[in-house]
């Protein structure tokens, strides 16, 4: 492997000033469980990397509002998310999908901010923020902007991140009484990559589904929300019909791929399996995954 260089500034704004050229061989470094990955197979011939563990403490910082809205810091690992109190109390979908993914190891070290932006489509965490409406906040040389979690991703493995531009944190709204969950189904162990991921969550007002969100992920070259899907279920009364016809609709509007995990014909299969007892589980309010 040729020699490169590690730079670790102590501010964010000295980090968007050392990527800002967007030379494709500069890039940041988190936890670097991506990276390394990518640097040993090839794929990735640095000649600088810009370590983001200089940042100060209130990077990796999570914290909720009065309203109970959480803010987590991209440079949060994601064991932190795992235990950390707040999450588990406002946020339990988050704690419960780290516990089956990777390993300790890797999840002691990897961050949200990575997570979120190597644009891997099997990633567990993206689809369960989309099904949040989380917010990722990005900053960069031209300033800072909002993007939804659900619309960060272009491609396999492509985001909408310019050059020099960093996940600083991600917000999420206070979940209103909404109810989510993640099912990963792996075609080897539990804590594999999943095959298929499915974030759904539900919100019911009196007897009738005021608010859904479909996400299907794994199975798709990138993270899609299936819109057409919760048309499907929003207005109606929770039932095992409607979450069914639900599930169908998901599985018909994603835009399944074929791939090492398995043939798009079952993928697309197991979509509408995950979506519907996904939609169940949800409204159940169980804890499936
Ligand atoms: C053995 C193994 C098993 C795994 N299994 C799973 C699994 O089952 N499910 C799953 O979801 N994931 C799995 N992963 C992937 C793991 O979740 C990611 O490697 C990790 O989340 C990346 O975070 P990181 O902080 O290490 O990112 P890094 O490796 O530091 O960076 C990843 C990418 O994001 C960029 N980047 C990093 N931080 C930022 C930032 N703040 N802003 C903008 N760009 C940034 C980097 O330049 C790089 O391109 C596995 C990884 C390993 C090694």
């Amino acid at each position: 492997m040729r020699g490169f260089e590690i730079v670790r500034p102590t501010t964010i704004e000295r980090a968007i000033e050392l990527l800002e050229s967007g030379d494709p061989g500069v890039r940041p470094f988190s936890g670097g469980t991506a990276i390394m990955q990518m640097m040993k197979t090839g794929m990735f011939v640095p000649e600088r990397l810009v370590s983001l563990a200089g940042l100060s403490k209130e990077h990796s910082a999570i914290s909720v509002d009065g309203e109970g809205g959480m803010k987590i810091g991209a440079m949060a690992t994601l064991s932190t998310l795992e235990r950390n109190d707040l999450v588990q109390t406002c946020f339990p979908v988050l704690a419960r999908t780290m516990k089956r993914l990777a390993n300790v190891r890797v999840r002691n070290v990897a961050t949200v901010g990575g997570a979120l932006s190597h644009g891997d489509p099997h990633m567990d965490l993206p689809p369960v923020l989309a099904a949040l409406d989380a917010i990722a906040i990005l900053r960069g040389p031209s300033g800072s902007r909002e993007v939804p979690v659900a619309d960060l991703y272009t491609g396999y493995y492509e985001t909408v991140l310019e050059p020099g531009e960093l996940v600083a944190e991600v917000v999420i709204p206070p979940s209103d009484g909404a109810s989510a969950i993640y099912r990963k189904t792996t075609s080897r162990t539990a804590d594999d990559w999943p095959m298929v991921g499915v974030a759904a969550s539900l919100r019911l007002s009196g007897s009738r589904i005021s608010s859904a969100r479909v996400i299907v992920s794994a199975a798709t070259a990138k993270l899609q929300r299936i819109t057409a899907a919760e048309d499907v279920l929003t207005g109606q009364g929770p039932s095992r019909e409607v979450f069914a016809d639900a599930a169908r609709v998901a599985s018909a509007h994603s835009d399944v791929i074929d791939d090492a995990h398995g043939s798009s014909v079952y993928k697309s299969a197991l979509v509408e399996i995950e979506v519907r007892r996904g939609l169940r589980d949800a409204f159940e309010g169980e804890t499936a995954e």
